[in-house]
């Protein structure tokens, strides 16, 4: 499904469909075919300050009513490549009107526009290799001063980054609400980015970012983890399916 034909109305009814088993840990109460998103926690309504009217509306008809959350919401979203990060950054920033930043999108634009920051980071995507920090770190800490509240796709990737993002979001005062990361399997990461075909998709350089993601990213889990701020979501299904754990999750988390 692309996602821009999935508007949050038909979310609904797609969602109601859908068969999903929450982690254990959060699990809902109700039977698992009988989960819709109008049956999560009024307790945890997500309220975001100004949240706008689209956003409002587009959780009122996605039984989501009263929408608005008090607090920012600051989210981390990991995974490998080809999990769907991307997809489901969308769909909360469909719902929450929640600026989604990828930072694998910005580099493919600055390459496009062949700026000096693209430049210097088109041989690293090309080859599925880290773009060294002294590129990447003065490009989130740029993005995320202009920013109250995100959805940091991308970043961080490393223990290093991870501990550099914690001292740029505490001296901007935006402590992080939670860390999101969907979980798939190997096989799932190559079947996946195969079909998708873009120019860095190839097998080998599939093959190259997921040594880099298993050596260099999951560690960054435990480190936030060890926050209280990690949330794991089981990321084989389908959008919709992956995209009400996230919503569910998130639901706990503000
Ligand atoms: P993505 O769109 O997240 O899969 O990123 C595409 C490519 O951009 C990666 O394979 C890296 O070459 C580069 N990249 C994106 N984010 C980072 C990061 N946080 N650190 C280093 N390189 C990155």
């Amino acid at each position: 499904m692309k996602i821009s034909s999935l508007t949050p109305v038909d979310f609904r009814p797609t969602l109601r469909a859908a068969r999903v088993n929450p982690p254990e840990s959060r699990a809902v109460q109700e039977p698992a075919d009988q989960i819709t998103l109008s049956a999560l926690p009024a307790s945890g309504d997500l309220r975001r300050a100004g949240a706008g009217a689209g956003a409002q509306a587009a959780a009122a008809s996605a039984g989501l009513a009263g929408l608005a959350m008090e607090q920012p919401l600051r989210m981390l979203l990991i995974g490998p490549p080809g999990s769907g990060k991307g997809t489901q950054a969308e769909i909360v920033d469909q719902f929450f009107e929640v600026p989604h930043i990828s930072t694998g999108q910005i580099l493919r634009n600055e390459i496009q526009q062949q700026t000096e920051l693209g430049k210097a980071a088109e041989e690293y995507v090309k080859a599925g290799k880290m773009v060294p920090d002294s590129i990447m770190l003065p490009m989130v800490d740029n993005r995320l001063e202009k920013e109250d509240s995100f959805i940091l796709d991308g970043f961080p990737r490393s223990i290093a980054q991870a501990q550099h993002l914690d001292a740029t979001l505490s001296r901007l005062n935006k402590p992080l609400t939670c860390v999101e990361t969907l979980e798939v399997s190997d096989e799932t990461v190559v079947k996946r980015l195969k079909e998708r075909g873009r120019e860095d998709d190839t097998e080998e350089v599939i093959r190259a970012r997921l040594k880099i993601y298993h050596e260099q990213t999951e560690p960054v889990m435990a480190h936030y983890q060890e926050q209280g701020l990690l949330d794991h979501i089981p990321a084989e299904g389908k959008v919709p399916e992956v995209g009400f754990y996230l919503v569910t999750c998130l639901n706990k988390r503000v």
